[in-house]
């Protein structure tokens, strides 16, 4: 009967197909001494025998103690879980590479390869699961949009909170719905047939609020053990108790790290990094790599720029010692974000280069504006930062700041939720039956000033009715992984009236992706590629020019690498926007916005759907609008705060009636970027049909 089998997918789930193919055999053999030589074996009875107690278990250990790869390991073959297991993460390339180590380490296909694949991920724009999949990473927007289809996750037994001391607007959402879920209290009028295990990880939690959290049944672990000899008491306190926490705290391995801070603060940090870099190349032993911290894509680049120049001053020293051996003596530097602090882990960094800075999600509400800005980092970062030294042997982490910088730091990063437009929170909540969002429970309550913003913000957008409760708009828009205000445009764009939804998807795709078109340094190269996209740039902004953009990448049928060469156009994030492009016309189809098959007609955008399209971009967007005041700057409608267009926009320099754009970014000042030039009349029109 074997032989019939061959690599028929149809038939792989049936009995005789479960043969594993030896190479992925050979691979998890190989790993399974690596994986029980991790710090949380040590604790895989303890986490087993909590979790057939209790419920809930909130389980702590440093980064690389094996939590993300093992916990849902150890879940799986135990008696209670008979469905999949789901594993949160805040970003989508952590949810992508677990999911493929996991599968490498149970000898398993991965995601949607196999029918057999028993570990799977879930990314916004991307799922690869398979009908067998126990093991489901999924970022936390994923996990929230599966909510909303089904209230009661019945799919899962389990479900594993991952990076919790991120505390990411979509963990507090998850934590509050599977507080009520774990309470047993209806969702949306259904209930569960078995009981849901819940594990919340992380590596520097606040313990004790998550377990006050989940355990508001009275009768908390310290109340029981303070009763310990009166065994009756205790009986009917463990039977009154529905929802106990269990608490695990995994020991991490931690070498020593060396601290050294700046004598005196720099605002040149780059040039210090720069420095450092080469002095600890120089002066410290090989083998240790290098691990700096900077602040986005902007400071990365530039750094990388500066190490490559300078490395390459020094081959040039070469020839002149050319009768020497040559000095083999290679470092491994990696410029990263915050990423790095938890959620990867990156092996061989001895030295860490910290320049106490991140960029934030910033939420100021007396504008109505979301931006993120580069502030100081907490403590709590830091010492995560410095720890990164220390994993495999003893290290050093140099602060690009004083000690008495780093004493004025917050103990602790301020949630998300207490500093971030709450808008898609609420949407998320009202999509779910939560219609009293004051009251839902939050681990941090947001400013009541804050939800009120953004409840006005959700009824200007017509996602919710007077009444507050969701409308027809609003429930389309939930079910889009995009910001309320993009939904808007892109529910906008599918209304007859307007008939320019394909177009309006091919914007959005670009404008999800980081950077369509190549960051250049040089003033010459720069000139080089206004001149090679001249014939993409359109007058109307940057949107049309994106339009046309995509539309010419998507025609371009012999090589679209050499397209994109030829106008500096980045070929992987023009894949990316193909993706999405083509995901977000599925859910459009799916939702009948679209008509399956629909054609976009690929002519040069007329003056009339350029003028919707731009419409479109206004009902959303209608609160990032400026006009020109007589002294040649621009002023918000909505706050009267100054405003200039961004130097990376088409339309940087130019004067124009009155602008709309995607977002604001604050570097000195307040630069609008994602720009097009609208009529004020179109600006008035939109606002007089809200109010
Ligand atoms: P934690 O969740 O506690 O930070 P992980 O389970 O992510 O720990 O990682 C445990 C170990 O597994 C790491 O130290 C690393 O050696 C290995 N590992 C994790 N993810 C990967 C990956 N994508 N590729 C290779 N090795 C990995």
């Amino acid at each position: 009967d074997n032989k019939s089998s061959g690599r028929n997918g149809k038939l792989a789930n049936t009995k005789h197909q479960q043969s594993i193919p030896p190479h992925l055999l050979r691979k998890r053999d190989e790993l399974l001494p690596k994986r029980k030589a991790l710090p949380i074996w040590l604790k895989v009875d303890e986490i087993k025998a909590s979790l057939k107690k209790n419920n809930v278990l909130v389980l702590t250990g440093e980064t690389g103690s094996g939590k993300s790869t093992q916990v849902p390991q150890f879940l799986l073959n135990e008696k209670w879980c008979t469905r999949c297991i789901a594993i949160t993460q805040p970003r989508r390339v952590a949810a992508i590479s677990l999911a493929r180590r996991v599968a490498e380490e149970m000898g398993s296909y991965m995601g949607s390869q196999s029918p057999m694949a028993k570990v799977g991920y879930s990314v916004r724009f991307d799922n690869a699961t398979g009908p067998n999949t126990k093991i489901k990473f999924l970022t936390e927007g994923m996990l929230l949009q599966e909510m909303l289809r089904d209230p009661v996750m019945s799919q899962y037994s389990a479900v594993v909170v991952d990076e919790v001391h991120e505390r990411s607007v979509n963990v507090d959402l998850i934590l509050g719905f599977l507080k009520n879920l774990v309470a047993g209290v209806e969702q949306s009028g259904k209930k569960r047939d078995q009981p849901l295990k819940v594990v919340i990880m992380s590596a520097t939690a606040d313990v004790e609020a998550l377990v006050d959290f989940f355990d508001d049944s009275g009768a908390s672990e310290k109340t029981l053990s303070a009763s310990n000899d009166d065994a009756d008491m205790k009986d009917a306190l463990e039977q009154a108790v529905t929802s106990r926490v269990s608490k695990c705290f995994v020991e991490g391995r931690q070498f020593p790290v060396e601290m050294i801070h700046l004598p005196s603060p720099t605002q040149d940090w780059v040039e210090s990094a720069l420095k450092l870099i080469f002095q600890i190349h120089y002066k410290e032993p090989l083998p240790g790599d290098i691990l700096v911290f900077l602040t986005g894509q902007d400071t990365i680049e530039g750094l990388e720029k500066l190490v490559n120049d300078y490395a390459e001053g020094m081959d040039n020293e070469v020839p002149k010692r050319i009768f020497e051996p040559t000095p083999v003596r290679t470092r491994k530097v990696i410029l990263a974000t915050n990423i790095a602090e938890t959620s990867v882990t990156v092996p061989g960094v001895r030295y860490v280069i910290d320049c106490g800075k991140s960029k934030t999600k910033q939420f100021r509400s007396r504008l109505g504006l979301e931006s993120l800005l580069v502030k100081p980092i907490s403590k709590s970062a830091a010492i995560q930062r410095k720890g990164r030294a220390g994993r495999e042997a003893p290290g050093q982490c140099y602060r690009l700041y004083t000690e008495s910088g780093y004493a004025e730091m917050e103990e602790r990063t301020t949630p998300e939720i207490l500093r971030c437009d709450l808008s898609q929170a609420i949407l998320t909540m009202k999509a779910r039956g939560v219609n009293d969002v004051l009251n839902f429970p939050f681990l941090d309550r947001p400013p009541r000033d804050a939800l009120e913003k953004a409840l006005l913000h959700l009824l200007h957008l017509q996602a919710l009715t007077e009444t507050g409760t969701i409308s027809e708009i609003g429930l389309k828009i939930a079910k889009f992984p995009l910001t309320p205000t993009l939904g808007r445009v892109l529910v906008e764009a599918a209304k007859p009236e307007r008939d320019c939804l394909l177009d309006v998807i091919d914007i959005i795709s670009a404008l999800s992706v980081e950077n369509v078109f190549l960051n250049l340094v040089t003033e010459e190269r720069k000139e080089e590629a206004s001149e090679a996209r001249r014939e993409l740039y359109r007058r109307e902004g940057d949107h049309m020019t994106l339009l046309v953009t995509v539309q010419r990448y998507a025609e371009e049928q012999s090589d679209r690498k050499a397209w994109c060469i030829r106008h500096f156009v980045s070929h992987r994030a023009m894949q990316n926007v193909m993706n999405v492009r083509k995901q977000l016309r599925q859910q459009c189809q799916q939702l009948k916005l679209l008509a399956p098959g629909e054609e976009q007609d690929m002519k040069a955008p007329s003056e009339e759907r350029t003028k919707n399209v731009l419409a479109c971009m206004l009902r959303g967007f209608v609160a990032n609008t400026a006009r020109l005041m007589p002294d040649g700057s621009y002023k918000t409608l909505n706050g009267n705060q100054l405003v200039a267009i961004h130097p990376g926009s088409v339309l940087f320099g130019k004067k124009v009636e009155a602008i709309v754009f995607n977002e604001f970014v604050f570097t000195g000042k307040a630069w609008a970027r994602g720009v097009s030039a609208v009529q004020l009349d179109w600006v008035s029109e939109v606002i007089d049909s809200i109010l």
